[in-house]
């Protein structure tokens, strides 16, 4: 067995920006068990697979994927305490993992309360906020290989940098992550996440579909204040808008389609340039 398999599975409902077409076959494996399986099968078959998290930083084309999605199942839902110490599943949110660590009074994941996505996800993409990021806490992730293999790879394996890891270049399905905590004040991790989190409900347009910030930022700039200062506030293209209250975030106004998007980045990208000499990077 090897979990749950949707064949031509649409992968709208899967994503927060709610677009992209269809996965050939959307596989959910329940446990590692049935994800080791599932890598055997399709390393025998040489059939090319993709991770999908919580879907909250992805862009899915609107022909959708090829090949097969991954998507880790209920088995990777858990997360443990050990004093200092959290090691959770991949597909634990990490906004719950946040609030779980403030009520236990463990602090280092504040920055992350505001961040949708999954823990497999933040660890992949070095999630970060407000100053800090995954790097400065982690300190191991276990990943299943592209060959099956099961390793440990520790903070440093990772070769972090801004909302960059290893597994960018060398694919593999994180699995689980150990986390190091520090111990702190229940009532002033609390606040510390709360103050963030009532900061994005005021700065960013959380009602409205997106993937959150689209353009990383430059060296010593904001993506959203050079877009900004571009004019290009409330900017359309399709369905797809250049949100009137965060200029890096693209928001899913009605059907917009995954080409709108992409015609919409291109057009700040060229409209940026031309105005600071700046490219923005995706
Ligand atoms: P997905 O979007 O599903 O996938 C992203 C990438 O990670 C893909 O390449 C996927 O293949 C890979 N991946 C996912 N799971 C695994 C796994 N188990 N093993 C290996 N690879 C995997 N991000 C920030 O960094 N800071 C923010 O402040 C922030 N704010 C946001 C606010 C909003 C409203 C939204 C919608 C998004 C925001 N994001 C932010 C973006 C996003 O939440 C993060 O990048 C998050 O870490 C993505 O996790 P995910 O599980 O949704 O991954």
């Amino acid at each position: 067995a090897v979990g749950q398999v949707l064949v031509n599975e649409p992968l709208a409902k899967y994503t927060t920006w709610r677009i992209g077409g269809p996965a050939d076959v959307l596989v959910i494996p329940s446990n590692q068990e049935e994800l080791s399986t599932l890598m055997t099968v399709l390393k025998e078959h040489q059939i090319s697979w993709t991770q999908l998290g919580r879907g909250s930083n992805l862009l899915v084309a609107d022909k959708g994927i090829r090949g097969v999605v991954i998507k880790l199942g209920e088995g990777f839902d858990y997360a443990t305490f050990e004093e200092d110490r959290i090691i959770a599943g991949a597909a634990h949110s990490v906004v719950k993992l946040c609030i779980l660590a403030a009520k236990k009074g463990l602090s280092g994941l504040e920055f992350a309360g505001g961040i949708p996505g999954s823990v497999g996800g933040a660890v992949y993409m070095n999630a970060g906020a407000h100053g800090s990021d995954t790097s400065k806490i982690l300190q191991s992730a276990r990943i299943v290989l592209h060959d099956g293999q099961i390793v440990t790879y520790s903070v440093e394996d990772m070769q972090y940098a801004y909302r960059h890891s290893i597994l960018q270049e060398q694919p593999g399905i994180v699995v689980e992550a150990s986390f190091q905590m520090k111990l702190g004040d229940r009532t002033t991790i609390m606040a510390e996440m709360n103050t963030h989190k009532d900061r994005r409900r005021l700065t960013q347009p959380l009602q409205q579909p997106s993937a959150g910030s689209v353009f990383r930022n430059p060296p010593g700039d904001h993506s959203a204040r050079l877009i900004e200062a571009a004019g290009l506030k409330g900017y359309r293209i399709g369905g797809a808008e250049i949100s009137t209250q965060h200029a890096n975030f693209i928001v899913n106004v009605g059907q917009s389609t995954a080409a709108d998007v992409l015609e919409l980045i291109s057009h700040v990208q060229k409209e940026v340039v031309k105005q600071f000499g700046i490219e923005l990077q995706p």
